[in-house]
């Protein structure tokens, strides 16, 4: 859709309401393929998640069906902004106060350990990704929030062994040709690829090893079958011993113990125009992923390419289109360079994250029915991972067990998978934000 209508002009004439990474790596048509009678594992929703376990499971000799409600890749596996964090955030959380100690550990070491996981896999499944070893830097959007990350630039290079360091304001132009945060914190342990060549590519190799991957066919009910379960879609029904939800922030009413613990959250993002000569070297001079500690975060990025900036964040906490959000995410990439505003959009999407109450990912099993789900935003590498845990369980190849298997999934009352709350925590994470900067 070409839109230039009302003298916009922060459109360009190509404008679309898609994800810039769909030119490259649209998601192909659906093809509605037909459904097998009976198999080992029916596992719903195509992202990576769904996919990387599927991959796995037939690898270890089951039969899989991968059941998509939509195209493949209609999920946030093709929209999202592909940093690929290794989960490390898990070490700031103090899980221990609450988990004991050993298992906080545990859990820390696997989600650092989803970053190597997906590198591997790339390179073991020979994707061609755009995959690179870019770093992060997290701006400070306050005092307060810098010397947070001068802490936390400690715990990660422990952890890590790799450089992270805490940049002061007066060295922040090394890292973004802008003023507009407090210093940040650089982490060399973080990844870019990109998110929809990944999926096309796990998918190719996840049909290439045997599994089904079906598009087109949105499962409707999941009735006990004897020792199995009747997968009932709109296209007829299968059959399936086990079944793994990977449904994500697209979690609906087909799983309702699981919606009422995941909260789908809109993300939005815009792709500029190609940036004239010297631009993007000058506004990104490291040409690392770039997200900050406000509460309504932004996260930036330059294009593979290094032609485009892609801009992301929490354009609004109600449901808005992609349309609507893009404004408002330009405007916030001319705060952090007003040299930007003449600077045109030609892409802008949106998708779900799914956030959790207790903020961590979860893998698990209700009522026979397996799931891993809510990547607070942060899921390439660990629903990646996670995929691959649920097939290991499933397959009996673990070893040891997830640390991320079986923590107990809190809901809250009144609450059913519609996140009528989110206008109200937007207003207040606004005022937050706005506090803690006048505070500094
Ligand atoms: C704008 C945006 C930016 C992001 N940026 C980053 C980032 O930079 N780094 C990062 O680590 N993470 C990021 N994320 C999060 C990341 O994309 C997700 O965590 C990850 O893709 C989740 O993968 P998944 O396979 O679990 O779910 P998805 O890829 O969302 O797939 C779930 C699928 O389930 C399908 N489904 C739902 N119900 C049914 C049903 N009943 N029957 C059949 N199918 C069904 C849906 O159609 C959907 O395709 C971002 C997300 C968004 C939206």
């Amino acid at each position: 859709m070409a839109v230039q209508a009302n003298g916009d002009a922060i459109f360009a004439p190509e404008f679309k309401e898609a994800p810039y990474w769909w030119e490259a790596a649209a998601p192909p048509a659906t093809t509605a393929a037909p459904l097998p009678e009976r198999v080992d594992v029916a596992v719903i929703g195509g992202g990576y998640c769904g996919l990387n376990a599927a991959l796995e499971l037939v690898r270890r000799g089951a039969s899989v069906a991968v059941l998509e409600a939509e195209r493949i890749g209609f999920g946030a596996s093709s929209r999202n902004a592909g940093m690929v964090s290794g989960g490390i955030k898990l070490a700031s959380m103090n899980l221990g106060a609450t988990l004991g100690e050993d298992r906080a550990a545990q859990l820390v070491s696997e989600a650092m350990a989803s970053l190597p996981f997906v590198e591997d896999l790339l390179t073991r499944e020979k994707i061609d990704a755009d995959y690179r070893r870019a770093g992060r830097f997290l701006g400070a959007w306050s005092d307060t929030h810098f010397r947070g990350l001068a802490r936390q630039a400690e715990l990660y290079r422990k952890l890590t062994g790799m450089r992270a360091e805490a940049i002061p304001r007066e060295r922040q132009r090394e890292e973004v040709g802008s003023d507009f945060y407090r210093g940040g914190l650089v982490a060399e342990a973080f990844g870019a690829l990109h998110p929809a060549k990944y999926h096309q590519g796990l998918a190719a190799a996840t049909r290439a090893a045997g599994a089904q991957v079906i598009d087109g066919t949105r499962v409707t009910g999941l009735v006990k079958d004897g020792g199995g379960t009747r997968v009932e879609t709109a296209r007829g029904a299968l059959v399936a011993r086990e079944v793994f939800v990977a449904t994500n922030g697209y979690t609906g009413g087909l799983t309702p113990w699981m919606r009422r613990r995941v909260i789908p959250i809109g993300s939005y993002m815009l792709a500029t125009e190609e940036l004239p000569p010297g631009l993007a070297a000058r506004i990104l001079p490291t040409a690392r992923m770039i997200s900050d500690t406000k509460r309504v975060m932004a996260y930036f990025r330059l294009s593979p390419d290094g032609k485009r900036l892609l801009f992301g964040g929490r354009a609004s906490f109600r449901q808005v289109t992609a349309r609507q959000a893009a404004p408002v995410l330009h405007a916030r990439m001319c705060e952090v360079w007003p040299e930007l505003s003449g600077i045109r959009i030609t892409h802008a999407w949106t998708g779900n994250v799914a956030f959790t109450f207790d903020f961590l990912p979860h893998l698990g099993r209700h009522d026979g029915i397996h799931y891993a789900l809510g990547c607070q935003g942060s899921g390439v590498a660990m629903m990646s991972y996670l995929g691959h845990q649920a097939a290991l369980k499933l397959a009996g190849g673990a070893n040891t067990a997830s640390a991320f298997d079986g923590l107990p999934f809190p809901t809250r009352p009144l609450y059913s998978g519609s996140p009528w709350f989110l206008p109200v925590v937007g207003w207040a994470y606004r005022m937050r934000d706005w506090l803690d900067r006048r505070a500094s």
